[in-house]
């Protein structure tokens, strides 16, 4: 009996990784793949052990190493972003922003916050932790064709409602949000400026997008494995003394115990990937984005952002409403291999959830295993075939996974012998 249990999980575990790690083409906005060198490192026996609290004051024996590491870790990712500090203990975006919340903010208190039409992540809203925390959302207004914030609109309410935090950053971003401008308004009114970085904070580091500390943020929330291509998680990044020492002390013990220690190594070494090849990377991106999104744009799709060159971000939003909507392109689209996410548009009701307006395209995992703009012209034919040419899915399938035989390691990474390394280390990969 447990023979075939056992078969089915190893068979359903081996399916996903040869689908999505070598037939498919992964566009989902906030994915990425870790470098082997980062998989070496991650598979740690730290997996298997526990260490709350801050560095060398742990409430677990056991944590020497573990301890080292995390004061260096926090000071390279910290360093990459020009910031003082880093706590890189929250195990998700989402837990990095339930601290910076209620480490700047209390029950009652008001919250500026992006809709969730125009990109916000639902961590911002009412129906998530910032809601759960009892604080209460006022919504910002939004140039619904670019997804942008309106400067002036945001101000106003800004300096008329008197918000305790404000929070920029999405989930659906294709230009940098106006921190500048809205920092001033913050300072005005005493508001605290949280910039939600989950999704471009390997843009940040390779600073080809405007880095929110320097522009006025008071502090960056973030996950780490989106266009930063670290292991799945979160932090929070500051360069204030204040922010950072209430937020530790609310990382542990309110919002987690233990933070999965086999990140630590991870996020080490992705950031000394992203200071080594960040720029390269992050360029390389913007590149690809604003090539698929030009050449979708002249097969016919509806591109947001045209007014401004589509995008500058790794993100491409497209507006299917005329090709049957965003749940039915994303469906015929994986039907042939291509991985994209259906999603919600500023013009979308309540009642649009279930097929929303768009299709959100992230270009920074094809960009990692190596593709450059002339890829952008196949991937922008490939979908044009599945969406606007009704191409059999099957058929589209085929060169989907031709196509993808070009494109077999990660790029943007140390050339060095893993298997090597990863026995020298002791990798659990080799165990
Ligand atoms: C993805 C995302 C998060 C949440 O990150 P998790 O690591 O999935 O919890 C938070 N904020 C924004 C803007 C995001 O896009």
């Amino acid at each position: 009996m447990h023979d075939n249990e056992l078969k089915e999980i190893l068979d359903l575990a081996k399916r996903h990784n040869v689908w999505r790690r070598s037939e498919c083409i992964n566009l989902i906005a906030s994915e990425n793949v870790t470098s082997p060198l980062v998989d070496a490192v991650y598979l740690s026996d730290a997996m298997h052990r526990y260490a709350e609290g801050l560095p060398f004051k742990r409430f677990y024996q056991g944590t020497r190493y573990v301890d080292e590491l995390e004061v260096r870790v926090s000071r390279i990712f910290a360093e990459l972003f020009a910031a003082k500090y880093s706590d890189v203990r929250p195990i998700s975006g989402t837990i990095a922003n339930a601290t910076a919340f209620a480490c700047l903010a209390k029950s009652g208190d008001e919250a500026a916050v992006l809709p969730l039409p125009g990109g916000a992540h639902v961590s911002h809203s009412r129906y998530g932790i910032l809601g759960r925390l009892g604080i209460k959302p006022i919504e910002l207004p939004i140039i619904p064709e670019e997804m942008m914030m309106d400067v002036d609109g945001a101000v106003k309410i800004i300096r008329e409602r008197f918000p305790r935090i404000i929070v920029l950053g999405a989930s659906v971003i294709i230009f940098p949000h106006p921190v500048k401008e809205v920092s001033e308004a913050a300072r005005e009114v005493g508001a605290k400026l949280v910039y939600d970085a989950a999704h471009v904070l390997g843009l940040i580091a390779g600073r080809v997008y405007p880095n929110p500390l320097e522009e006025g943020a008071d502090v960056i929330t973030t996950s780490t494995h989106k266009t930063f291509p670290g292991p799945q998680g979160g932090a929070i990044i500051t360069s204030s003394d204040e922010i950072y020492e209430r937020a530790s002390k609310i990382v542990f013990p309110v919002f987690v115990s233990n933070h999965h220690l086999h990140r630590l190594a991870a996020i080490g070494v992705a950031s000394l990937e992203m200071r080594e090849f960040g720029q390269e990377y992050a360029s390389q991106i913007l590149r690809n984005s604003r090539r698929l999104a030009e050449e979708l744009h002249a097969r016919g799709f509806k591109v947001l952002g045209e007014k401004w060159g589509f995008t500058k971000t790794h993100q491409v939003l497209l507006d299917v409403r005329g090709d049957g909507g965003g749940a039915k392109c994303a469906k015929a689209l994986e039907e042939a291999n291509i991985i994209v996410n259906k999603n919600i548009l500023p013009w979308d009701g309540p009642s649009d959830i279930e097929n929303p307006s768009g299709i959100r395209i992230g270009v920074q995992e094809v960009t990692r295993i190596g593709m450059r703009e002339d890829d952008m012209i196949e991937v922008a034919g490939l979908i044009y075939r599945v969406v606007k040419g009704r191409e059999d899915s099957s058929e589209v399938r085929r060169r989907v996974i031709e196509f993808r035989k070009n494109f077999t390691r990660v790029h943007y990474t140390f050339d060095v012998d893993v298997r090597r390394i990863a026995e020298e280390i002791g990798s659990l990969i080799l165990s």
